[in-house]
């Protein structure tokens, strides 16, 4: 699956790259102050290679450091049919073999419907499957009294994330960079990317050469993503200019105020949940989905 990985990896020692790894999460967690002591944090765990790497790495620093913090693990069950099951499945061979919890929410069952049945509303599947997992896993990481959500965001994720916010002209979302967020809404936890200064390549090859059981297949929803367009341009440039991630992300930390989010947010009238207007996106796109489900149903029922 990584064939250029793998002929490197014969030239490498495992253990030293994995200590690499390790160091460059530590001090990404030492110098932005990722976990403080006693802290619960939870691992969103989509059962891929970065959100694994993220729990076993973490689960080792909390083993052998002087951090003394709670892991957990949370995953979200989109209902991507033939995708998301395997994911499912990682999660819950990874967490077990760790020993660290994990707890598993879906669509269907908190919101009604799956990801699959309310698709085709939308331009792109991503829309609604970003905003319905955002919202599960922060409103499960509270309801757990989790301080931290730690996500498997990685280097490639964050200068990717960037571009598309750049491509949209959404300023508001710069101050979701950085790999911590301040607490802005007593129910809002704040997210930390402890894997921020790795780049994607090297998630794959510690997941390949360590044989640790991850979920490597891309969602069937992704081609029709911005992210993966931009995803491949950015490895093509990466190719012939090695180090263009990297100075990406430089350039980023150098001249925005990174992490740092000038939102007021609210709660939702109808859930509670944070929000940056009087009714939630999730509520607002619940409703939405509802009516054209009503509709579907109607018309089928007219033919
Ligand atoms: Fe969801 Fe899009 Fe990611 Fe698929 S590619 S899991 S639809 S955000």
């Amino acid at each position: 699956m990584f064939p250029d990985h793998i002929i490197f990896m014969k030239h490498l020692d495992r253990h030293n790259f994995n200590q690499e790894l390790e160091k460059k999460v530590k001090k990404v967690i030492n110098d932005h102050g990722l976990i403080n002591d006693h802290d619960k944090v939870a691992v969103a765990l989509s059962g891929g290679k970065d959100s694994v790497l993220t729990l076993h790495i973490l689960n080792k620093i909390r083993k052998e450091s002087d951090f003394n913090f709670k892991l957990l693990a949370i995953a979200v069950d989109e209902g991507i049919h033939g995708y998301r099951e395997d994911g499912i499945r990682s999660a819950r061979n990874n967490s077990y073999k760790l020993g660290v919890d994990l707890y598993e929410v879906s669509l269907k069952n908190e919101l009604g419907f799956t990801l699959d049945q309310v698709a085709k509303f939308y331009q792109t599947a991503c829309v609604p499957c970003g905003v319905f997992r955002r919202y599960l896993l922060n409103r499960t990481a509270y309801e757990l009294g989790v301080d931290k959500l730690a996500t498997g965001h990685n280097l490639d994720d964050e200068v990717q994330s960037f571009l598309m916010s750049f491509a949209r002209a959404d300023v508001r979302r710069f101050g979701k960079f950085g790999p911590k967020q301040e607490r802005i809404h007593p129910k809002m936890v704040p997210r930390i990317k402890p894997l921020w200064l790795i780049p994607e390549k090297e998630v794959g090859l510690w997941a390949v050469s360590n044989e640790v059981d991850v979920h490597l297949a891309e969602c069937p929803y992704a081609y029709q993503s911005l992210r993966s367009r931009l995803k491949n341009y950015l490895n093509s440039l990466e190719e012939e200019r090695p180090g263009t991630k990297l100075n990406f992300l430089k350039f980023f930390q150098k001249n925005l105020k990174i992490g740092k989010r000038d939102v007021k947010l609210y709660e939702c009238q109808i859930c509670g949940q944070p929000s940056s207007a009087s009714t939630c996106k999730v509520c607002e796109m619940s409703e939405h989905i509802k009516q054209e489900m009503k509709l579907n149903k109607e018309d089928r029922e007219n033919k």
